[in-house]
């Protein structure tokens, strides 16, 4: 029996711990993936506290139906070792990104191709075992996605921070483009979007971060300007500069980043909002129809948008962020060093 290694979820607010255990063996439409590349995701801190930060002492519970030891990691690329016996094209070799917001298939969500927002969701990392491991077992081969010519690693972050950022910009494009869309939030979501937005919109983008590096790395990377939200002229710089904004992205999810953003709005304009970070958000009722103002939230994406932005990636020829890559071994080190902020772009676990 092949034995599979995880970086395994002991306990919650605990490091992660190794496992060994034997490998699955897939059964009827399962797919067992070897994983040759897994990202680290801002939430996978959230999975392992146990919960959101709602704001105050408010929190999420997150803990609930998930069995430990568990396996976090959700953006997911390897190669098919074996396939049950109705897999049908699970092909043994093949390389393939793994889309692991996977649905129940029967409830309305899913049967309306949002398996994302599914109500009694399989999501791989979240609810089921995902890739900070050797090994995966993905339930049907149609959540498997080729990904050449891309690198395995920024395959996997597609499936996620780049997920996550299509789907948002997604909802900005065809908007008027009076003023420049603003990304707020240069996280590993951010750097995807900022990349990514620059191949759905004719004008560069301008970003805010409150980190120097960040910023820094956005100019490199293409954005128009780059400004710091906490500094108290950004905000007059960016309305004289513009009259007022129409697109907006909150990469970041927090009281301050959605407060920075809906300031900027000019009349008409909209933001959407993707970032988890937390806190608690208020604003005058009366502004959203004085301003003519949109506030959307957005959760990763769909299988048929991860397929868009694989073809995106390709015939755009986008580049991949900023990626280190770290052995499967460190991914508590991983973990410790993306709470501390200090990683720029995308940690990626080589297994
Ligand atoms: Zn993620
Ligand atoms: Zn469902």
């Amino acid at each position: 029996m092949t034995k599979m290694r995880r970086e395994s979820l002991i306990a919650y607010g605990q490091p992660l711990c190794e496992t060994v255990v034997d490998c699955p063996t897939p059964r009827g439409s399962e797919v067992l993936v070897r994983i040759e590349r897994c990202g680290v995701c801002h939430s996978d801190l959230h999975l392992q506290d146990g919960y959101f930060s709602l704001g105050g002492d408010k929190k999420l519970d997150v803990s609930a139906g998930r069995t430990l030891p568990f396996t976090l990691g959700h953006e997911i690329a390897g190669m098919i070792e074996s396939a049950g016996e109705a897999a049908d094209g699970a092909t043994i070799g093949r390389r393939v990104a793994v889309y692991p917001w996977i649905g129940c298939g029967v409830c309305p969500a899913c049967l309306g191709g949002e398996e994302n927002l599914c109500a009694n969701p399989r999501h791989l990392g979240v609810g089921v075992d995902g890739g900070y491991a050797t090994h995966v077992l993905v339930p049907h081969p149609r959540y498997l996605l080729d990904y050449t010519p891309l690198s395995p690693s920024f395959a996997g972050m597609l499936m996620c921070s780049g997920l996550t950022a299509y789907s948002a910009l997604k909802r900005l494009v065809g908007r008027p483009e009076r003023s420049p869309i603003l990304l707020v939030g240069l996280g590993g979501v951010g750097m995807m979007g900022l990349a990514i937005a620059r191949a759905l919109f004719r004008t560069p983008p301008i970003v805010a971060d409150i980190d120097a590096e960040k910023r820094k790395a956005a100019l490199a990377a293409g954005a128009a300007e780059a400004h710091d939200p906490a500094d108290p002229g950004t905000r007059k710089a960016i309305m004289s500069a513009t009259g007022g904004l129409l697109s907006a992205c909150d990469f970041v999810g927090s009281d301050k980043s959605l407060q920075f953003a809906t300031g900027l709005l000019g009349r008409g304009g909209k933001v959407v909002v993707t970032g988890l970070l937390g806190g608690n958000f208020s604003i005058a009722a009366a502004m959203f129809g004085i301003k003519a103002m949109t506030i959307e939230g957005t959760l990763t994406g769909t299988l048929a948008e991860a397929r868009e932005l694989l073809d995106l990636v390709r015939t755009k020829n986008i580049a991949p962020i900023p990626t280190r890559e770290r052995p499967l071994a460190e991914a508590q080190a991983a973990l410790d060093e993306l709470r501390a902020g200090r990683v720029v772009g995308r940690t990626v676990l080589s297994a």
